[in-house]
């Protein structure tokens, strides 16, 4: 093969992935192998179990790229036309590899004599090399043609796939990336409280002069800022992804609560414990997700008094002592309540510091003025009270974690601002 591999493309192949009854998860495997060897997975094509959609999408994508790899229609039943196909696209007959055959005869020697049915699976086009599956019947197949490109055809089944894939498919595609081929080197920022649209509104055109892709990933409780540089060496981008990290910590400060995999229940923890504090949550809404996010660290036990959850208003009365005054006057969910429900958690537990959240989780019990998804969050260190009200969206589920995920955020941001 002359062109330089640098992006190839996916064509997943099978009626059962355009219907929505599988889940493609081998091109979500075959770009994660392929990237540390520095090859990018530029499109994905999905088609159904027909010889004409599948060359027609074989042919296109290696117009636009020097390979492909396809997934799926190996097997040995009529629907499996993927070798068929391919074939056509490389103007190669099939041919009966009595190798290969032998091969699958040996693999089925335990259970009886093998089906003729398989012997398709024998067969491959002409001058094509076979990567052996040692998992399953159907071998992976690679036809290559100086003007047409490389086709790699693997098997469907995912276990099947990787393993031909990592074994003999990456070696093989490594040795023509050719010394040039960089791999990606990631960081990711996690941040809390800021919307994603004002996340890039804020970074403007500010890393545009950096040789890096800006992804944003927005999860349920945060966005993710992920910064990707590409390099054969880590040394060479290390600059750079320090530089773009600076640029962002600049830019949105205390938004950005960690990097990488780090949970806010984590960094929340870690803050208490270097101020020698501790803390006690009531939660209403969340429930208790808030303590057992805190206690998902071991060593929490050093910082972590307690949780109680205050569901009803009786219980916010008798276990927590929020005066019944303050619940008739404001209601449950209001900024008087939860500064009172932080207030009584530090008061009843003699912690430095609480979290409280009070709110409609939904999806009924919204009204005009506190429609569902309001919250209102309180965290107090020592003296210092913080509230606020937040409106999320998104089912119960959504509501509740994002809530979670506030009340934290309230008390880490109090105790940087408070304790810095
Ligand atoms: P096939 O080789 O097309 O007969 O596929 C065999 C099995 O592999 C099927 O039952 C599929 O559910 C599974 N499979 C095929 N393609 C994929 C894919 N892209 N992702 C995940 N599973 C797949
Ligand atoms: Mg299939």
């Amino acid at each position: 093969m002359e062109r330089r591999l640098r992006g190839v493309e996916i064509v997943a192949i099978g009626d059962e992935l355009l219907s929505g009854a599988s889940l493609d998860s081998n091109a979500v495997t075959i770009a994660r192998r392929l990237e540390p060897i520095g090859l990018r997975v530029t499109r994905k094509t999905t088609v159904g179990d027909s010889s004409t959609q599948i060359a027609e999408a074989v042919r296109s994508a290696l117009e636009r790229s020097a390979a492909v790899l396809t997934t799926g229609g190996l097997g040995p039943t009529k629907d499996d036309v993927t070798r068929n196909a391919v074939a056509a696209v490389f103007n190669r007959e099939l041919e009966f590899r009595e190798d290969l055959w032998h091969a699958l005869e040996a693999r089925w020697a335990h259970r009886g004599r093998i089906p003729e049915t398989n012997r398709v699976q024998a067969e491959v086009p002409a001058g094509a090399e076979v990567f052996p599956n040692r998992r399953g019947t159907a071998p992976g197949i690679a036809v290559e043609d100086d003007s047409i490109g490389l086709c790699i055809m693997l098997p469907g089944p995912p276990h099947e796939m990787e393993a031909v894939l990592v074994e003999q498919v990456v070696p093989f595609l490594e040795e023509r990336t050719g010394p040039v081929g960089g791999r990606p080197f990631r960081r990711t920022l996690r941040t809390a409280g800021i919307a994603e649209s004002e996340i890039a509104e804020r970074i403007g055109g500010q890393l545009d002069d950096l040789p890096l892709d800006v992804a944003h990933l927005p999860e349920v409780d945060g966005n993710d800022i992920r910064l990707t540089g590409w390099a054969t060496d880590e040394s060479e981008i290390c600059a750079v992804l320090d530089e773009a990290v600076a640029r962002l910590r600049g830019i949105l400060g205390a938004h950005i609560y960690g990097e990488g995999d780090v949970d806010l229940a984590q960094v929340v923890g870690e803050l208490l414990r270097e101020r020698g504090l501790s803390v006690a949550v009531a939660e209403s809404c969340t429930a208790g997700l808030i303590s057992k996010r805190l206690t998902e660290w071991p060593g929490s036990s050093d910082y972590f008094w307690g949780g109680m959850i205050v569901y009803d208003d009786r219980a916010k009365v008798d276990l927590l002592g929020v005066s019944e005054k303050t619940l008739g006057r404001y209601g449950a969910v209001s900024e008087e309540t939860a500064r009172e429900m932080a207030k009584a958690a530090c008061h009843q537990s003699g912690a430095d510091a609480a979290i409280a959240v009070t709110g409609i989780a939904g999806p009924t019990g919204g009204t005009e003025d506190k429609p569902v998804g309001t919250v209102w969050l309180a965290a107090k260190v020592r003296d210092v009270v913080v509230v606020g009200r937040r409106y999320y969206p998104g089912t119960r589920d959504m509501v509740r974690a994002r809530a979670a995920q506030g009340g934290l955020d309230l008390l880490r941001r109090t105790l940087l601002e408070e304790l810095a």
